[in-house]
């Protein structure tokens, strides 16, 4: 730990101006700070030795122990469809993780791309937060509780770091905040984030191709709304349509209910021809009956939505699981029906525990004494 407590902003996590300030600081140029940025941001690179364009005095005075990767990959699992998950130790402490996804065989993942021959789209999924404050009762992530929010370098030094380990032909397509931890709950770090990764002099990832899922944080989905004029992609975890259901499932619910949630999605100022994901887990016994889907149906007319429907990851904290898959079905095909764009995620990952965080949680749950996710153990 600094001595400041690592409230001074992280040389990882500076925009072009406050570069082009260090820089002047340093008794250099404005421009110089910008070509660090470019270093750092587009390339990946943190070796003030490497940055080949700068005047060698300039390098030498730009050595800074934090200026580094704050995090590095101490495992790599791949899955038999392709989908690695980068396991990450942080400097500051802690493990998280990240999940590359080929988008070979789920156009679903992308509906305004057609389907046609993979052509290396790579999906990357980030963790904001080491755990969760959120609690919901299906997440492992929710059961395992908080431990800390990630800064905004150590989000951006997943995606620099799992970038700089795609395969030949493979490129990072879209970016979506659904690892572990609620991104609206520390909102200013995964803004700071969205702006260091869409920074034309950085990777300058284009908004669309960014998605941010929460829980339904309404001032945040505000801010998120207000901050990017509406171009980064918003998925809702929505799970339940009323509130009796979703209060069981998703204790922020009491504070944020699902008719503000709804509102907050409806004001959320999209551009022309996109579209909110709803994210709706499909629990046996819980909220997977057809009144359910008729419900949910009522409650999203009007919005301009698409529904993924995600069949239950099983959990040790949890007693519930998913349906049979019938039922999954039935319930598609009643929103179907009623004209929702409705998809059924397949399940990536999860011989590698890659669904939703569970590896990472395990062992913390072991080192707690708690049982390891089960994944089907009694
Ligand atoms: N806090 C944010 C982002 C992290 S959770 C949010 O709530 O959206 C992102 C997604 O993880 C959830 O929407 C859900 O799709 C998935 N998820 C969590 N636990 C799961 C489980 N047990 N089975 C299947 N998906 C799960």
């Amino acid at each position: 730990m600094t001595a400041d407590g690592g409230s001074v902003l992280h040389p990882m996590a500076r925009l072009p101006e406050e570069w082009e300030e260090v820089a002047v600081e340093l008794g250099e140029r404005a421009f110089r700070g910008r070509q660090v940025f470019k270093w750092v941001q587009g390339r990946g690179i943190t070796d003030p030795a490497a940055m080949t364009d700068l005047p060698q005095a300039f390098r030498e005075r730009l050595a800074d122990p934090r200026l580094s990767m704050p995090l590095s990959v101490s495992e790599v699992r791949r899955a038999r469809d392709g989908t690695r998950k980068l396991v990450c130790e942080l400097a500051l402490g802690g493990k998280i993780e990240c999940v590359l996804i080929p988008m070979s065989d789920d156009p679903d993942d992308d509906p305004e791309d057609e389907e046609g021959a993979w052509d290396g789209r790579v999906t990357l999924c980030v963790s904001t937060q080491i755990g969760c404050a959120m609690g919901c009762v299906f997440c492992a992530s929710g059961q395992a509780g908080l431990e800390r929010g990630l800064k905004a370098e150590e989000i951006v030094a997943q995606v620099l770091t799992a970038r700089g380990r795609l395969a030949p032909g493979e490129h990072l397509r879209n970016l979506v905040f659904m690892g572990m931890g609620e991104p609206l709950h520390h909102y200013d770090e995964t803004a700071r984030a969205i702006r260091l990764l869409t920074h034309p002099e950085g990777i300058g990832m284009s908004p669309r191709r960014i998605t941010v899922s929460t829980v339904g944080l309404v001032p945040g989905i505000r801010r998120l709304g207000d901050d990017f004029a509406g171009k980064v992609g918003l998925a809702l975890s929505l799970h339940a349509p009323n509130d009796e259901v979703r209060n069981g499932i998703v204790p922020m619910n009491r504070r944020y209910p699902v008719r503000d949630v709804l509102e907050a999605v409806r004001a959320y100022p999209l551009p022309k021809r996109r579209r909110v994901t709803i994210e709706y887990i499909l629990i046996a016994g819980v909220n997977d009956a057809p009144s359910h889907a008729k419900e949910l149906a009522r409650a999203l007319r009007g919005l301009r939505v698409k529904v993924n429907l995600i069949p239950m990851n099983p959990i040790s904290a949890a007693k519930m699981g998913s349906p049979e898959a019938a039922r999954v079905e039935a319930f598609k095909e009643m929103l179907a029906r009623d004209g929702y764009s409705v998809f059924v995620r397949k399940q990536r990952g999860d011989d590698v525990d890659a669904a939703c965080g569970q590896l990472v949680l395990r062992e913390r749950l072991e080192r707690k004494g708690k049982a390891g996710c089960s994944e089907g153990s009694s």
